[in-house]
């Protein structure tokens, strides 16, 4: 998870400021986010990037009543309105091929969830456009509206 993180707080991040990372038990793997990546020569978070910890509306609600007003989206600025979750968005459609990958041996029940996953994936892509027109705005934009302080001015 550590080095998952540190590449992807490394991959084409120049000049970002901040990133909201979503993790199920984001209130307890960050608290020694910063020491694990100190003691590591493999991982690495770029200088000057604030990490601010968030943990998906679905989950936060199974945690004490201290993370919900710490970590929900609700409450960070800058998130706008987010769920924070992604696998949980595959159920219902693995829901559909379930009874038929029940019966299956192992190896092709994993090749059939890959599939299923991957399809899921591809179709969640090329359909962004239609149900979330703002991302393509937040993608054209040179920087992310993410990335914004808290009450700098709007977008260019
Ligand atoms: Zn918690």
């Amino acid at each position: 998870m550590d080095y998952a993180l540190s590449q992807a707080l490394n991959y084409k991040t120049d000049g970002f400021s901040r990133a909201i990372t979503f993790y199920d038990i984001n209130c307890q793997y960050n608290k020694y986010l910063q020491d694990r990546v100190a003691a590591s020569m493999y991982l690495s978070i770029p200088i000057g990037m604030d990490i601010i910890p968030a943990i998906g509306l679905w989950h936060v609600h199974g945690h004490q009543d201290s993370c919900y007003v710490r970590y929900a989206s609700n409450f960070i600025p800058g998130t706008g309105r987010i769920d924070g979750e992604i696998m949980e968005t595959l159920w219902a459609p693995l829901n559909i091929i379930s009874p038929s990958a029940r019966g299956m041996g192992t190896p092709h029940r994993k090749e059939v969830l890959d599939y299923q996953m991957n399809d899921c994936n591809f179709m969640k892509m090329i359909r962004m456009s239609e149900s979330h027109p703002s991302f393509l705005l937040i993608s054209a934009h040179p920087r992310p509206i993410f990335d914004r302080q808290p009450g700098s001015s709007a977008e260019s």
